[in-house]
């Protein structure tokens, strides 16, 4: 009936689909009737033309349609979720999912893996030994009704057609597209079954979106896809000009998530998590919304939830050991101010060292001791590049060579 030749060349001329057509492209890539390489032309053009709204909440449809919605009709509390457009250190889902849950909310969050530079907190989750990311829809659903949270990746059953074109995008730099973007999150978003969404748009050199106002674009973008389908989506923007939080990796980056659980999170990631926990439960009707998730984490029952959560996957937080073989400082070679993180080079870094180099060393990470801003002095650390693999080590000081800017 359709060819993808036809609709690949169609986009190219800048002619929109029907929703029929892009039915039939996301379907077919499922099925592998399209292959990886058509499926890369058709996603190059729509990177290069773009889809308009129609489109664009059609192509989020056919996402969602390919595999099934979650339903939490006897759920008795706000459903809420929270998603970042990816950053590099960004472990906020992991500290406000639990914040959230703890304050009467239910939070059932599909998440993605490693996206190009991005981290993802699917691979995260799964460095904690034993911690199953991909459980059915019937254990999705019963574990965000007995904990309040359970945070899980696309799976054959949820937006099976995100994981396929999310990993192919990943690897033919067709990321930074509003429509793509926009349609692998809302499928997710939509197909938990959430009544409210807070988004987290990163924007900085570490960002797919460079600055605030192509940010506050692409939030309005996802709001008004968000609304077609009576999604009730607010936003914020934030800064990615330097990794978030004090570590980037996997293991780290679950440490420093209990630490900030506990109370000692730094000042940039607890901010991040403040601003969209107050925008969520203000959405789900709550006031005095900063005191509550404060009480959470004093009483010590957002940590609670988090170790549950990762009990209920399959997870045991006591096996986790965070020791390296190997680990280097990077030292400062002059006085002066912090000016500039190339943030890209350090994600780039911190995903070859973890996953990307054919071995996953969830040890493996960056351990961040200096921020943009901060007064640096001769021979301090600025950073500290740690692993099992000394060969990663070296390649990754290479990767991440010029990376900061000291003046
Ligand atoms: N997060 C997602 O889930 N999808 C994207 O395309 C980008 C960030």
């Amino acid at each position: 009936m359709f060819n993808i030749n036809s609709l690949i060349k169609n986009k190219n001329h800048n002619k929109n689909h029907t929703s029929k057509e892009i039915d039939y492209i996301v379907n077919s890539f499922v099925e592998n009737k399209i292959t990886d390489p058509q499926m890369t032309k058709w996603l190059k053009a729509v990177y290069e033309y773009g889809m308009s709204i129609d489109e664009t909440a059609n192509y989020t449809n056919s996402i969602i349609n390919s595999g099934r919605k979650v339903n939490f009709r006897s759920v008795d509390g706000y459903i809420v979720d929270k998603h970042s457009t990816g950053g590099i250190g960004d472990k906020v889902s992991l500290i406000l999912g639990p914040i959230l849950a703890a304050c009467n909310c239910y939070v059932p969050m599909i998440v993605g893996r490693y996206l190009a530079h991005t981290g993802g907190t699917l691979d995260k989750l799964e460095s904690i030994p034993g911690y199953n990311g991909l459980v059915s829809n019937a254990q999705f659903k019963k574990i965000v009704k007995n904990v309040g949270i359970s945070i899980i990746g696309q799976t054959d059953e949820i937006c099976p057609a995100d994981r396929k074109i999310y990993s192919l995008r990943g690897r033919t730099d067709t990321v930074a597209s509003f429509p793509l973007i926009c349609g692998s999150i809302m499928s997710k978003k939509i197909a938990e079954g959430i009544s409210g969404l807070v988004l987290d748009i990163k924007r900085g050199n570490g960002a797919f979106i460079k600055d605030e106002k192509e940010a506050v674009n692409l939030g309005e973008f996802l709001s008004l896809i968000g609304s077609k389908f009576d999604l009730d989506v607010k936003y914020i923007t934030s800064d990615m000009n330097q990794p978030l939080g004090y570590s980037a990796g996997l293991l780290c980056e679950i440490k420093e998530s209990m630490r900030a659980l506990k109370g000692d999170g730094a000042e940039d990631l607890m901010k991040v998590v403040f601003d969209l926990g107050e925008i969520a439960l203000n959405m789900g009707g709550q006031n005095n919304s900063k005191e509550k998730m404060c009480k959470a984490i004093e009483e010590g029952s957002a940590y609670e939830i988090f170790l549950k959560m990762v009990y209920e996957h399959g997870g045991d937080v006591k096996q986790i050991d965070t020791e390296s073989k190997y680990s280097f400082d990077v030292v400062s070679k002059k006085e002066g101010c912090l000016k500039y993180i190339n943030t890209k080079k350090i994600g780039n870094a911190v995903n070859y060292i973890t996953i990307l180099n054919g071995k996953t060393d969830a040890n493996a990470g960056f351990w961040f001791f200096k921020k943009n801003g901060d007064y640096v002095k001769e021979g301090d650390v600025v950073l500290s590049i740690f692993g099992n693999s000394l060969d990663n080590i070296e390649f990754s000081k290479k990767m991440i060579k010029q990376s900061y800017i000291i003046d």
